[in-house]
Parts: C-alpha cells; sequence; structure tokens
C-alpha cells in the first residue's frame, strides 16, 4: 500500500478535473490527480469548444451576449426547474475562463453558433489542422495538462480512484488502484470528484433510465466513464439528483458514409413506424429537440424520407442546413455511398424505387404512407405546412424522382448528465441539503443545470460547465482549506 499526501485530491483529469485541479494549484494548494485512463481529456477530446458568456471573443464579431441575457434565455428555457445561482455563478465566471486559457496557450478560432437560432457562444477551440471539426478541443486537454504539470500537479494515469476516505463525517482522501496493480490511500483536505458520468456503462444506463444501449439507445461510448465518481459519492451520502441523458439523434451508419448521414439531417419528411409524421423538421438541426421527439416514437427511432429529386437539388444548391460539426456537406459522393450501403446491407439506409417498395422495406403500411406522403406532397404543393407549419422554403415534394431514399434515426446521446446536487461553490450536497465537508464535484457528474433537456440554444453547455466548474471547485476547496488552517 502505497501512501501519499496533498491538499487536494482530484478524481479524473477530464476538463472539469483538470480545471479543478490547476485552480487548486494556482492558489497554492498541493494537488494530485487520479486518472483512470492514460490520456486526460474524456469526452472533451471528441468535442469543439465551450460556451463563453460576453466574452472578447464575441466582442470581436458583435455577437457580445451578456450574462442577464444568457440568464435570462437559460432560466426561460428551463422552466426554473434549475439552481440559477449555480447558473448565475457558472456565466459570471465564463468570460474569465476564455482569458485564463488563452493565458495558457489555448487559440480559440471564434465564438460561433451550433444553428442559426442559437446564440454564438461556443467558442471552438483552434484546431490544430486548421479545420474546425471534431476534436478540436483536444488541443485546449494538452495546454490544460501542461498548466498543471507546470505548476506541479501529480497526474497518476491508469490509476482509477476507487473510493472515498470518510472520517469524522468528512471527506479526507481517496483510495486508488496504479497501473501496477498497487493500492494506494491518498490522504487530502478536499476530493473533487470529476468522472464525467456513466454514459459508458450500459448496465447502469438500463437501469436508471429503461435504455438499452444498441436496440433502442446508442450513446457514444466514451471509455472510462462508468459511473465510478457516482457510486462513490453517494456511498458517503451525496444526494442522488437529477439524472439525466442528454440526448441526441444517432444515425449507426460508419463514418466513410458520412455523406448518407448529412442527406439525413435535412429537413425532409420525418415518420414513425406507423408512418404518421410528428414534429415540424426545421427543428431538426438542434439535436435536444429531435432527440426527445424520436424518443417518443414507437421503438424510439424514426425515418426520414426523400427523394432523387431532392439530392439533386442539394447537389447544385448546397443542403439547407449545414453544421460545423460536419464541415464539409457537399452531397457529390452521394450516389456511391448510397450504392455501397447497400452492398453493405446497411439496415439504417433504404432505396426503393416505389412507395410499395419503399412501406415493404420499412415495414409500415403501405396505404398509410401514401397517405402521408400525398398530404405532404399536397402541403409542398400550396407551399403551407398546414400541419406544423414548417418554413415553406424547406418543403419539397417527396414523389420518387430518382428513387425514394429513407434514412433510419436513432435515439442517440453524447452521455449522461447529472447525478449528485451541488450549490455555487460545488460543494456535494446530501439529502438534507447540507454539504458534505471536504467534498467537491464538478463536470458532468454534478451537472444539473438543464433540467429535462439540454439548451442547445447557448452551444458549448456542457464543456463550458465543466471547466467553469472545475474552477469553481477549485476556488472553493482552496477558501475551505484556507478556513481549515486558520
Ligand atoms: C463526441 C462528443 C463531442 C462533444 N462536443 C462538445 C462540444 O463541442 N462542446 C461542449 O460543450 N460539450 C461537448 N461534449 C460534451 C463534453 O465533452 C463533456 O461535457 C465534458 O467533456 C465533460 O467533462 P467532465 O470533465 O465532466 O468529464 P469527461 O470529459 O467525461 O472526463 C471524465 C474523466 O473521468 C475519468 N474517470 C472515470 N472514472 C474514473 C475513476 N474511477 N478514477 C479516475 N478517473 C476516472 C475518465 O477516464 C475521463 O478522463 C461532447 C461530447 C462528446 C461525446
Amino acid at each position: 500500500m502505497k501512501k501519499l499526501y496533498a491538499d487536494v485530491v482530484v478524481v479524473a483529469a477530464g476538463p472539469s478535473g483538470l480545471a479543478a485541479a490547476i485552480t487548486s494549484a494556482e492558489n497554492g494548494k498541493k494537488t494530485i490527480v487520479f486518472e483512470k485512463m492514460n490520456t486526460a481529456g474524456g469526452a472533451a477530446n471528441m468535442g469543439m469548444g465551450l460556451l463563453g458568456i460576453d466574452t472578447h471573443v464575441q466582442k470581436r464579431t458583435f455577437d457580445e451576449i451578456t450574462v442577464e441575457e444568457a440568464l435570462d434565455i437559460h432560466m426561460n428555457y428551463t422552466h426554473f426547474r434549475v439552481d440559477a445561482e449555480l447558473v448565475q455563478a457558472y456565466f459570471s465566471l465564463s468570460a474569465d475562463t476564455i482569458l485564463w486559457l488563452e493565458e495558457m496557450g489555448v487559440e480559440f478560432a471564434g465564438a460561433y453558433r451550433y444553428f442559426r437560432e442559437s446564440a454564438a457562444t461556443w467558442h471552438i477551440v483552434k484546431p490544430e489542422n486548421g479545420v474546425i471539426g471534431p476534436r478540436a478541443a483536444s488541443s485546449m486537454i494538452k495546454a490544460m495538462t501542461n498548466r498543471a504539470t507546470d505548476l506541479g500537479v501529480d497526474i497518476y494515469y491508469e490509476t482509477p480512484a476507487t473510493d472515498l476516505i470518510f472520517e469524522d463525517n468528512r471527506v479526507c482522501g481517496v483510495t486508488a488502484i496504479s497501473a501496477a496493480g498497487e493500492k494506494i490511500e491518498a490522504h487530502c483536505k478536499a476530493v473533487c470528484v470529476c468522472t464525467g458520468g456513466f454514459g459508458n456503462n450500459p448496465e447502469m444506463i438500463k437501469e436508471e433510465f429503461g435504455l438499452i444501449q444498441g436496440q433502442d439507445f446508442f450513446s457514444i461510448q466514451v471509455p472510462g466513464v462508468d459511473g465510478d465518481g457516482l457510486r462513490m459519492m453517494w456511498k458517503v451520502g451525496a444526494q442522488k439528483y437529477g439524472l439525466n441523458v442528454e440526448v441526441i439523434q444517432m444515425v449507426t451508419l460508419p463514418e466513410e458514409l458520412r455523406t448518407l448521414s448529412i442527406a439525413m439531417f435535412q429537413p425532409n419528411l420525418l415518420i414513425n413506424q406507423l408512418g404518421d409524421r410528428f414534429m415540424n423538421e426545421e427543428y431538426m438541426n438542434n439535436g435536444t429537440f429531435l432527440g426527445n421527439a424520436i424518443g417518443l416514437q414507437p421503438g424510439r427511432y424514426a425515418y426520414v424520407l426523400f427523394d432523387g429529386g431532392i439530392i439533386r437539388h442539394y447537389k447544385r444548391n448546397g443542403v439547407d442546413c449545414v453544421s460545423l460539426v460536419h464541415p464539409d456537406s457537399r452531397l457529390d459522393g452521394f450516389d456511391s455511398a448510397a450504392e455501397q450501403a447497400l452492398k453493405a446491407g446497411e439496415d439504417a439506409f433504404f432505396v426503393a424505387d416505389t412507395v410499395e417498395e419503399l412501406a415493404e422495406k420499412l415495414g409500415i403500411n403501405c396505404e398509410k404512407l401514401e397517405d402521408t406522403l400525398e398530404e405532404y406532397n399536397d402541403m409542398c404543393a400550396c407551399g403551407v405546412d398546414s400541419k406544423f407549419f414548417k418554413k415553406s422554403k424547406y418543403l419539397r415534394p417527396i414523389t420518387g424522382k430518382g428513387k425514394y431514399y429513407a434514412g433510419k434515426l436513432y435515439l442517440g446521446a453524447y452521455g449522461t448528465l447529472g447525478g449528485v446536487r451541488i450549490n455555487k461553490r460545488c460543494e456535494v450536497l446530501d439529502s438534507e441539503h447540507k454539504s458534505i465537508p471536504g467534498l467537491y464535484s464538478a463536470g458532468t457528474d454534478a451537472n444539473t443545470i438543464y433540467g429535462d433537456s439540454y439548451n442547445f440554444m447557448l452551444p458549448g453547455n456542457t464543456m463550458g460547465f465543466a471547466v467553469n466548474s472545475g474552477r469553481l471547485a477549485g476556488f472553493a476547496m482552496s477558501d475551505y482549506i484556507d478556513s481549515l488552517d486558520e
């Protein structure tokens, strides 16, 4: 058994854990981090950027949004069912956090919207290869890891924390197992748990939400994110609170058929297995809204229908909805990708010459599908969606010109959200809302600020919460330790 001593132990080196560790080290506290994997960053290595409110980056492009405006948008969006003090503390710190990251060498490509109606809060990290897209934020993780190391933070990789040490009614350490299998006991004055939720733990997801990974639910599974920290915190009396899923839509086609996915994310006719249209498709670009709507359909999936005429239009004029996550949204390779999908027997993409054939392939009653298509095409012909009021510019008839196409969209997720209740200082609360001395949590484990649905209107929100709550925890732990020493 190896014994270590520090002021602060941070469990995990994702963005929230790194922010907590850097902040406590900047405040003169000896800090240790245990990270389960052989690298830092967790889910953030796959992401692009974080929320900032009222930042100098936004001011450069006249995209300012004040804390007052953002708080108003967020609290209205969540119907005031979330901790306004915590949200206010997070938003208020976020502009300084962008400067703080820049000081450690992070460069931002700019502040972006996720889609037209959202605010430009998504501070996308300048990618190493210059092309904005997935994984851009990994260079932020590198800069944060370097900063932590420069400050003398000891990061132990491949060293999963196993439990919290709880004595005299306070958390005063962490047990862990080293890469070599040696047991470690780390004693300290404050612990911050930042293990990123349980998006990689299908059993826990089934138990908490009744969703079955790979069947009616397709979460992105980030290795290591198995709910360890939540289990440790619940064990010492943390309030189990606000568990949720950060839903999105998911396409199960392989990456090389991305052209098909781009076509499938356009606001064409969406139907369920019963052949019913179920939402205004112009909201499809908001992954939260689309995921929520898909989650309500039989089997928790949907089909998006389009045809060769629509594809031809997109090839000539560009697609209706572009996304920074898929920067290359041209459909030049659509036909060969469609052929490849058919040859490979992909079960999430369908091609048919007639409505009958399409109905058969989708297993939908043919008359019902004909009715739905007829009703939709009539609305396209007169340019008015009298059912869900989709904008007329998106009303494109589906007549089978150059074949009918259908793509299957499943309920997916970036992972889970929440699990313990914290206050604005990131102190973990027990079932009586009292803080558990010495215990702090940040990032996804403690992210209960969206109510029932992630807020894409202020994009960059989960990574933003991770980094800013990590900093808030770092400040609070330092104050707590100073108060113990007084
Ligand atoms: C594909 C993808 C793209 C995304 N893009 C964005 C984006 O652009 N903007 C945005 O705001 N959000 C984005 N997100 C979400 C964002 O990445 C997360 O909200 C953020 O990374 C959460 O940070 P975290 O520190 O709480 O947890 P994580 O980043 O999940 O890190 C958790 C860490 O805990 C470690 N760990 C787990 N158990 C233990 C243990 N027992 N001991 C020690 N360590 C442990 C894990 O190995 C991991 O390193 C994206 C997510 C995904 C999956």
